[in-house]
């Protein structure tokens, strides 16, 4: 099963729709759900692009789907949990419609143990797929329909699905994936084992992804890679990382640009320099820290140290006008001490960062890390835990308090869940909930907000004027 129907070239979709309607009837639905980070998210939106080609209509609601798809992730235990309790959960709907088809994709079925798991203890899954196998979808599905039985994939290959173009329900936001698979092998990180070695995408094809989202009316790109700052490796064209964003920042129109994830030892200051000298790029830069100790930075081979961290802060404040930065950090790692910790929230109190998004330490098998001893026990971490966000609480809130008064540019998102009115983001990625005089929807678009009031998590006012620029 090593090609799609696009891959071979082949009009195989005919052959398909015959076993489709045999099976479904004229009239067809898929239901797909993607767990944990945007690359997961952007190979959702290739899976969702397929069921359309093969006559599918994707529906909100999972219990009426005919095909049901589950983009699962093996980042954390407790990801990988939730995907195993939404399958649990689907062994009713296959017993009232035993026609339903349910497929698992990703980086969780990606693990032997677990693809043995799915199939011995969940049968009425019909398809299991790795990580990097979307595009094999209508392949699966037919043999599956053929033989009747449940159709088993994982084989190890992080390809890169150039031919099937994705289906996104939200047009004006795009994410656009420029490599794949990861050669660092932090010790406590899964990804290596189940997205395999990094590999970057040929720049041609993706300044044509890039056209083709802006000349159908996206204004905010995001470049997708579990290490985007070595992007081009291996790569006949010479290319790299600065030199695909000066590329790509060339393009015309009023629009952002974004990337993620970064790896702060090879953010090198020529791409401070990119930024610095860019139109589209936001002034906001994700930069992953995991902890403010050295020895747990050792520990965890991530392959730099806290002085080099902050200077790379200090330079690209000093070359960036009001860029702004947000942060991973884990909790907890084997090893780690309450002096550890605490040079942690010494370094998170430093930066400043608007945003950290923390983790307690999942150990995962296979992994360096699950062989350390962790004398640290569960409570303890999640005290820790506790104390950093109420830190990053107080950051975050008096970050927020500083816009109070500005008139911020935002990219509209749609209805707010949270009160009357919208939300958008600004190139900050701070979240901004704000109220229109119009019922007009704005979703898509730039709007200019006067901030008035601010919290931990976001902030709010009422738009002003439509952005030009
Ligand atoms: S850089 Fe480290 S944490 Fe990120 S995907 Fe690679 S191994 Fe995992």
């Amino acid at each position: 099963l090593d090609n799609g129907f696009d891959a071979c070239g082949a009009g195989q979709y005919q052959d398909i729709e015959e076993l489709l309607v045999g099976h479904f009837g004229l009239r067809r639905t898929a239901y797909v759900h993607s767990f944990g980070c945007q690359q997961n998210e952007a190979d959702a939106q290739k899976l969702a692009g397929l069921c359309v080609k093969m006559g599918f209509e994707l529906g909100p609601e999972i219990d009426s789907a005919n095909l049901i798809i589950l983009n699962t992730c093996a980042v954390r235990e407790s990801a990988q949990n939730r995907a195993l309790g939404w399958i649990g959960s689907l062994k009713g709907q296959k017993q009232r419609n035993p026609n339903t088809i349910i497929a698992v994709f990703g980086c969780m079925s990606q693990l032997s143990d677990i693809a043995e798991r799915l199939r011995s203890s969940y049968p009425y899954v019909d398809i299991i797929a790795g990580a990097g196998l979307m595009h094999l979808l209508p392949v699966l599905l037919q043999k599956r329909l053929r033989e009747g039985k449940t159709v088993v994939d994982v084989t190890k290959q992080a390809s890169i699905t150039e031919s099937v173009i994705e289906h996104n329900k939200n047009p004006y936001k795009a994410w656009l994936p420029i490599m794949k698979g990861c050669d660092n092998f932090c010790s406590y990180c899964i990804v290596p084992y189940v997205r395999g070695r990094e590999s970057s995408r040929e720049k041609q094809l993706v300044l044509k992804d890039a056209a083709r989202y802006l000349s159908g009316g996206c204004k905010e790109i995001t470049l997708l890679g579990q290490n985007v700052n070595s992007y081009g490796k291996g790569l006949k064209d010479g290319g790299d990382f600065p030199g695909l964003l000066g590329e790509l920042d060339a393009m015309d129109g009023d629009w952002w640009l974004r990337f993620m994830t970064s790896h702060p030892k090879d953010f090198g200051k020529r791409l401070v320099d990119t930024i610095a000298g860019s139109r589209h790029i936001c002034r906001h830069i994700h930069l992953p820290v995991q902890s403010g100790s050295d020895r747990v930075l050792k520990a965890m081979n991530r392959g730099y140290t806290t002085r080099e961290y902050l200077k790379l802060i200090d330079y690209a404040r000093s070359r960036i006008d009001g860029v702004s930065f947000s942060s991973d950090v884990m909790v907890g790692f084997p090893g780690e001490s309450r002096k550890d910790f605490e040079k942690t929230l010494a370094l998170v109190s430093k930066v400043g960062f608007n945003a950290v998004y923390m983790f307690i330490y999942s150990p995962r098998a296979k992994t360096a890390a699950c062989k350390l001893d962790d004398p640290v026990t569960k409570q303890e971490k999640s005290a820790w835990f506790r104390e950093l966000v109420s830190l990053q609480q107080s950051i975050s809130e008096e970050q927020n308090r500083a816009l109070v008064g500005r008139r911020l540019k935002v990219l509209v998102e749609g209805k707010s869940k949270k009160r009357e009115g919208l939300v958008g983001r600004t190139q900050g990625d701070i979240i901004v909930e704000f109220c229109a005089e119009s019922d007009e929807d704005l979703t898509g678009q730039f709007t200019d907000v006067q901030i008035e009031h601010a919290g931990n998590a976001s902030v709010s006012g009422r738009r002003i004027a439509r952005a030009n620029t």
